[in-house]
């Protein structure tokens, strides 16, 4: 402890913070050699119509695999690229990649989907992000209609005016959007009904625990009629089981995505579930 090595709590804390802080800068500039190495590649993972159990779209999913260390997860480097200027090339280079990926799935004829790509804070604040995915459209000649953007409701939360400028220039190139992490962030309902949002994606802690969790059970059913009245589809993330299934669809959710159906692919895995899909294969049992 502080005391045992002779110097102050000052000091230790002051000691634990530059230590902190070292190792963030040593995590931004490896995170910036992988970008530059092409170390990082997209995940996805499928999603589903309840009802029908149809493949409707599919999450991208950031992964960093280091040569050295494996795969490093987004949860650890997102939060490092967001407080540096990592996140704007970072960014631009996810959306690039997975409207590289659907142009290419669809020249090859595969089953039509939405990509969902995940946007941060600063990436909507700081960049000009609508500019960005209007040029990235354009380049690769992947349809806005089926590429949707997905905004944690915190980061909305925490900047209404700000987000609702830029959500209304990307609705107006006819990109989807979607609310991320929904039921976590503390977003006011009136400014959540001015937003031109399409989707609402209940956040997995509140599905973890169904079945056992009434409380759970009555944030979840609550968050798909609020989504309705508001005139959106409904996406439950993290269904883990076929119990979670049912009463989701019980409650008329329209969408899942999660463990039960697939965990996030590699593109060419998923290229290979498309390929099935197009022959007829279903990707879950439904009633
Ligand atoms: P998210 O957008 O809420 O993504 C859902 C996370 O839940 C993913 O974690 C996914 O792998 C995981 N997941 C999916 N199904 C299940 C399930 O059935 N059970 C459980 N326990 N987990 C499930 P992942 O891939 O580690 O990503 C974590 C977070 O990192 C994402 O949360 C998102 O906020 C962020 N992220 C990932 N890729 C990007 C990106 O390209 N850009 C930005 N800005 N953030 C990203
Ligand atoms: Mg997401
Ligand atoms: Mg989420
Ligand atoms: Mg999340």
């Amino acid at each position: 402890g502080a005391k045992a090595r002779g110097s102050g709590t000052w000091c230790f804390f002051s000691e634990g913070m530059t230590q902190a802080a070292r190792e963030r800068l040593a995590l931004e500039a490896r995170l910036r050699r992988a970008l530059d190495l092409g170390h990082l590649c997209l995940y996805y993972q499928p999603q589903l119509e309840l009802a029908t159990g149809r493949l409707i779209g599919a999450e991208a999913l950031l992964r960093w695999l280091d040569p050295d260390e494996g795969l490093i997860s987004p949860a650890r480097f997102i939060p490092v690229a967001e407080s540096s200027s990592l996140i704007g090339p970072l960014g631009l280079w996810v959306l690039q990649e997975a409207c590289r990926q659907g142009q290419q799935w669809r020249s090859a004829g595969l089953p039509a989907l939405t990509i969902a790509v995940n946007v941060s804070l600063h990436q909507l604040l700081l960049t000009d992000l609508a500019g960005a995915t209007q040029q990235v459209l354009a380049q690769t000649g992947y349809p806005a209609q089926q590429l949707e953007l997905e905004i944690t409701e915190s980061a909305l939360a925490e900047h209404p005016e700000e987000g609702l400028q830029v959500l209304n220039r990307l609705r107006e190139l006819g990109v989807h959007l979607a609310i991320d992490d929904f039921g976590t962030g503390y977003s006011s309902l009136a400014h959540l009904k001015r937003f031109p949002l399409d989707l609402l994606k209940i956040d997995q802690s509140f599905i973890r625990d169904i079945p056992h969790s009434a409380d759970d059970m009555a944030i979840s059913s609550s968050v798909i009629a609020l989504g309705h009245a508001m005139g959106l589809k409904v996406l439950a993330e993290g269904v883990e089981n076929r119990e979670q299934l049912e009463f989701l669809r019980q409650k008329g959710c329209d969408f899942f995505q999660g463990y039960f159906c697939s965990r996030p692919l590699p593109a060419q895995d998923f290229t290979r579930l498309l390929e099935k899909v197009g022959k007829g294969a279903r990707l879950i049992e439904t009633a």
